[in-house]
C-alpha cells in the first residue's frame, strides 16, 4: 500500500510499437501508469526492452494525458474551425446519419474505411464487419499496405499462403543470416540483441547485410553488399546464378519440393554475377562470397523488411529472395527460412482478420465467391460486397476524384504517412465527411477531421496482437482510458448499431466485448492454414503467448515436412523480372532519395514524439549525403555554392532544398558516410511541422506501387538538390 491507500500493481501486456511484440509489465498506482519493464516470461524479449519500449510509461504521464491526448469527441462546424467538444451520443448519432445520407445518395462504395497496424485484432474484426457487413463497402484497407503487403503476396506466390514460416529462435539457430532491406539494430532492436548474442555464441557464424546504407546493422556484418537502391531483384538473380554455376544449389530438394524453376531460368541466366555486380554496384567477389555462404551453411535464415517491400518491385523482391531458400533447401529446418519482419505491432492481425482490401478473414480472397459466402454466413449477413476494394493509395485517389465522399480514419495518420502528400491532402479536403478516430490530438490528419473520436490506447484496452513470428499475445488494460476515450472496437460497434437501426434492420455487428470479437475471428480460421480453433483467451492467460496455427498446440515452425500450401504441395519459383524504379533518375532529378527509420522514434511520432528524451538520439530532420558527393553537387553547377562552402566542400548544416516531381522540402545537410554516393536519405518520421515546407517527408515520395501488392515505392524517389536560403 502506498500513499492514499492506492495499491501499486503490475499488469502484463505487450509493447505497442514494433512487430517484435515484446512483453511488458506495466506498473500502475491509483489509475496512473508509473513505470514499465520487460516481461521476463515473454518469449520474444525475455525481459529486455529497447529505448522506445522502456520509455512507454512516459507516453502516459499526466501532462501527456491532459495536453496531448484526444480526450473528448469533437466536431468542427466548418473545415479549419476550432473543433468543439460534444457528447458521444450526439457525435455517434450525427456520424451515423451522415454516413447513411452519403450511402443513400451515392451508394455504400462512396464510403472508405482506413485502419491501422496499431489496432488490436478485436478492433480490426469490428471495423471489418462495420465496413463490409454493415455499411456494405469493399473499400477498407490498412496502413499495413505501406509496410508489408509485398511480403504477403511474396509468401502467397511462392509458398502458397501468407505465413512467415520461422520463429525468433531461428535467429539463434542459424549459421548464416542474410538481412536485406532491414536495419534491425534500430528498427527491431530486441531481435538485433538476439542476433548479436547468437553471433558471439556461434563460432563461424556469417552475417550478410544487403542495404544501400551502411547502417548499424551493416556495421556488424561479415559482408555488406551496398547495392544501388532499386536493384534488389538483379542482386538475388545474380546470387542464384552464382549458386547454379558453382553447383551450390540443392538439386534433390528442388526436384522433390519445388516447381516452376524452368519459367524462371531465363531470367536468372540473364544475370551472371559480373553483370549483377555491375548493375547493383557491388564487388563481384562479394556477390560470389555471399552466394557461397548462404548456400553452403548448414542453416541459412533471411530477415527482410521495408527495403524490399516498399518498392514497385515489392513482390518480385520478396519472391527473388525466397527463391534462394527454395534453390538451396534452406527452409523448414531449425535456423533456416525466409522471415519477413513486420513493422507495426499488429500488422499480422490485420492480415489474419482480412481487414485489408485484398483479403478476407482467415486468409481468404475477396475475389472468391465461395470465400465471400463463407464469411457472410459466419457473420450472419446475406452477402459481402463483390467489387474489388481500393487499397490505401487508391482509396485516397478515389477521394481526390470525388468518388469516395466519406473517410473514416482509425488510429493512423495518412496526411503524413501516405506518399504524394499533396494528393492525399487534396483528397481529405474534398471529402464531404472525414472522421478521425485517434488517441493523440496533434496528428496532421486530425486537422482535416469533421469529427474527432477519442480512442483508448496502450495501457487502457484489452485484446490481442500477433507479432512477426505468428505469436499471439494478450494486450491488457492497466488503467482507465484518458478522458472520455473508448476502445476502438466499441466505437465501431456503437455506430454500426445506429446505422443498422437507420436502415430498419436487425443489428449486424453485435459484440459484448473484445473477447466475443476475437472468437468470431477464431471461428473464421477453422480449417484454414492459420487455424487457431484450439486457442482461447483462457489459454493465452494460462499458458502465455502462442504461435499459430494452434489446433492442439502451438506451431513454432512451418513446412517442416517440406510440404507447402500450394495445390501441388510444392513451393513455386516465380518468373520475376528485374524492373527499374518507377521514378526515373535523369538530368533533372539525378539523386535517389531513400527514407529510413530512427532508433528512438516510431512512424509519425504521434506517440514517441510525446517523450522529450526520445529526441536525444536525433533531435531534428537532416538530409544525409555521402561526403564524397558534397564537392560533386556543390561544384558541378554551383547550385549549392553561396554560404554553404567551406574550403570548397559543403558543410554540415547547410540548408538544402530537396525537390521531387511531386513536392519539395528544405532541410539542413548532414554529411554521412553511411549513405551511398549518388543517393540521399531522410528519416521518414518528420511531419510538416519539422520541415521548411507545407508537407512532411512524404511530400517528396511517390505513389507508384507494386502491381501485385499495391504497396507504394516509398523507398525510391528521384530528387534534385539546390541551395536554400534561410526563411
Ligand atoms: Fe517495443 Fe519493438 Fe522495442 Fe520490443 S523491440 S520494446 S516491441 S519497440
Amino acid at each position: 500500500l502506498h500513499g492514499g491507500g492506492a495499491v501499486m500493481a503490475e499488469t502484463r501486456s505487450t509493447c505497442p510499437y514494433c512487430g517484435v511484440g515484446c512483453g511488458v509489465l506495466i506498473a500502475h498506482e491509483g489509475g496512473q501508469i508509473t513505470g514499465v519493464r520487460g516481461d521476463p516470461d515473454h518469449p520474444a524479449n525475455h525481459g529486455r526492452l529497447c529505448t522506445k519500449g522502456s520509455n512507454l510509461h512516459l507516453t502516459a504521464t499526466p501532462v501527456v494525458l491532459q495536453h496531448q491526448r484526444l480526450r473528448d469527441p469533437q466536431r468542427r462546424a466548418t473545415r479549419g474551425a476550432t473543433p468543439e467538444p460534444l457528447s458521444w451520443d450526439t457525435a455517434q448519432r450525427e456520424i451515423a446519419e451522415r454516413l447513411l445520407a452519403i450511402r443513400a445518395a451515392h451508394g455504400p462504395q462512396a464510403i472508405g474505411v482506413y485502419v491501422s497496424g496499431q489496432l488490436l485484432t478485436e478492433d480490426y474484426q469490428a471495423f471489418n464487419q462495420l465496413a463490409r457487413a454493415v455499411i456494405g463497402t469493399p473499400h477498407i484497407d490498412s496502413n499495413s499496405r505501406l509496410c508489408m503487403s509485398s511480403a504477403v503476396v511474396g509468401y502467397k506466390q511462392t509458398l502458397g499462403v501468407d505465413a512467415p514460416p520461422c520463429s525468433y529462435e531461428d535467429i539463434e539457430l542459424a549459421d548464416c543470416v542474410l538481412i536485406s532491406g532491414a536495419n534491425p539494430a534500430w528498427a527491431h532492436p530486441i531481435l538485433f540483441r538476439r542476433l548479436e548474442a547468437a553471433r558471439a555464441a556461434r563460432p563461424g557464424h556469417r552475417l550478410i547485410v544487403i542495404d544501400p546504407r551502411r547502417t548499424e546493422t551493416a556495421e556488424l556484418a561479415d559482408l555488406h553488399l551496398q547495392l544501388r537502391p532499386g536493384t534488389d531483384v538483379a542482386l538475388c538473380h545474380g546470387l542464384l546464378h552464382a549458386m547454379l554455376q558453382r553447383g551450390w544449389t540443392n538439386a534433390s530438394f528442388m526436384a522433390e519440393h519445388t516447381e516452376g524453376f524452368e519459367a524462371l531460368r531465363a531470367e536468372v541466366m540473364a544475370w551472371p554475377p559480373a553483370r549483377a555486380a555491375e548493375v547493383c554496384g557491388v564487388p563481384e567477389a562479394d556477390l560470389w562470397q555471399a552466394a557461397e555462404w548462404f548456400a553452403t551453411a548448414p542453416a541459412s535464415l533471411s530477415l527482410y523488411c521495408q527495403g524490399l517491400n516498399q518498392s514497385r518491385n515489392g513482390t518480385a523482391n520478396n519472391a527473388a529472395l525466397i527463391h534462394l531458400h527454395l534453390a538451396t533447401g534452406q527452409i523448414g529446418r531449425p535456423g533456416a527460412g525466409p522471415f519477413s519482419l513486420t513493422g507495426q505491432p499488429n500488422a499480422m492481425g490485420g492480415r489474419e482478420t482480412g481487414t485489408m482490401a485484398s483479403l478476407l478473414p482467415g486468409h481468404r480472397d475477396p475475389a472468391n465467391a465461395e470465400h465471400r459466402a463463407e464469411i457472410a454466413q459466419l457473420w450472419g449477413v446475406p452477402e459481402l460486397p463483390t467489387a474489388r476494394g481500393y487499397t490505401a493509395v487508391e482509396m485516397f485517389d478515389a477521394a481526390a476524384r470525388g468518388e469516395i465522399r466519406a473517410l473514416w480514419i482509425v488510429c493512423t495518420n495518412p496526411a503524413q504517412s501516405l506518399p504524394d502528400q499533396a494528393r492525399v491532402r487534396e483528397a481529405l479536403q474534398r471529402c464531404e465527411l472525414v472522421i478521425v478516430q485517434e488517441a493523440f490530438a496533434h496528428t496532421a490528419t486530425a486537422r482535416f477531421a469533421d469529427y474527432l473520436l477519442p480512442a483508448a490506447t496502450w495501457g487502457e484496452k484489452e485484446g490481442t496482437v500477433t507479432n512477426s513470428e505468428r505469436r499471439i499475445s494478450r494486450v491488457r488494460a492497466a488503467v482507465p482510458p484518458a478522458g472520455e476515450a473508448r476502445p476502438d472496437w466499441r466505437i465501431a460497434c456503437d455506430v454500426a448499431a445506429l446505422i443498422d437501426a437507420g436502415l430498419g434492420r436487425a443489428p449486424r455487428l453485435v459484440a459484448d466485448g473484445p473477447e466475443a470479437l476475437w472468437r468470431t475471428h477464431r471461428d473464421a480460421t477453422r480449417g484454414r492454414d492459420l487455424d487457431i480453433s484450439g486457442l482461447s483467451w483462457d489459454v493465452l492467460d494460462r499458458d502465455g503467448p502462442q504461435q499459430w496455427p494452434y489446433v492442439e498446440a502451438a506451431t513454432p515452425r512451418l513446412y517442416t515436412q517440406h510440404r507447402f500450401a500450394t495445390p501441388s504441395g510444392r513451393a513455386r519459383f516465380q518468373p520475376v523480372p528485374a524492373l527499374p524504379p518507377a521514378d526515373a533518375l535523369g538530368p533533372d532529378y539525378p539523386v535517389a532519395l531513400t527514407t529510413s527509420r530512427l532508433r528512438d522514434q516510431w512512424h509519425g511520432m504521434s506517440r514517441s514524439g510525446t517523450v522529450p528524451g526520445l529526441f536525444a538520439h536525433e533531435g531534428q530532420p537532416w538530409l544525409r549525403l555521402n561526403p564524397a558527393d558534397a564537392p560533386r553537387y556543390a561544384l558541378a553547377d554551383g547550385a549549392l555554392a553561396g554560404g554553404t562552402l567551406a574550403g570548397g566542400t559543403l558543410t554540415d548544416g547547410a540548408l538544402v532544398r530537396v525537390q521531387s516531381r511531386r513536392g519539395e522540402a528544405v532541410l539542413p545537410l548532414r554529411l554521412d558516410a553511411q549513405v551511398l554516393p549518388g543517393s540521399a536519405d531522410i528519416a521518414m518520421h518528420w511531419g510538416d511541422e519539422f520541415l521548411g515546407a507545407q508537407l512532411g517527408v512524404n511530400g517528396l515520395t511517390q505513389p507508384a506501387a507494386c502491381p501485385d501488392s499495391r504497396q507504394p515505392e516509398l523507398k525510391f524517389s528521384a530528387v534534385r538538390l539546390s541551395a536554400a536560403d534561410l526563411p
